[in-house]
């Protein structure tokens, strides 16, 4: 059985790391989505794929502690928060499984106990 987490009271997963101005890639249907949510997304050069693309992604913003989050979570990492569109959440975010690798590395990550 997984380990019983709080989504509500970690968004590791919607951090990241401080010099990086977008986060959460946005596929076709992830924009089609999003497209009248007022949520900024940037258009990101990615020089590490062969051959180098542009790709849009959900920018991003500092949280009240001054870590860098999601432009569309809401609170604090390791505290209480939120995201403001988990219903229409991109493709990408639904892959993470509470209690699932990719959730524990990210609480790693952002030093909470996992
Ligand atoms: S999926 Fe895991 S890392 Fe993401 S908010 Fe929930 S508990 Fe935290
Ligand atoms: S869209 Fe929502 S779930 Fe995905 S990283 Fe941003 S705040 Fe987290």
């Amino acid at each position: 059985m997984p380990p019983p987490y709080d989504c509500q009271a970690c968004g590791a997963c919607c951090a990241t790391a401080p010099e990086r101005n977008g986060y959460v890639r946005l596929y076709d249907g992830d924009l089609e989505r999003l497209r009248d949510s007022g949520l900024p997304i940037i258009e990101s050069a990615e020089q590490d794929t062969d051959p180098p693309e542009t790709i849009a992604k959900l920018a991003t913003k500092l949280d009240p502690h001054g870590h860098r989050v999601c432009v569309a979570f809401e609170g604090g990492v390791g505290g209480a928060c939120t995201c403001l569109i988990y219903d229409r959440r991109p493709s990408v975010c639904r892959m993470f499984e509470m209690g699932g690798l990719l959730c524990r590395l990210a609480r790693q990550e952002r030093g909470l106990p996992v």
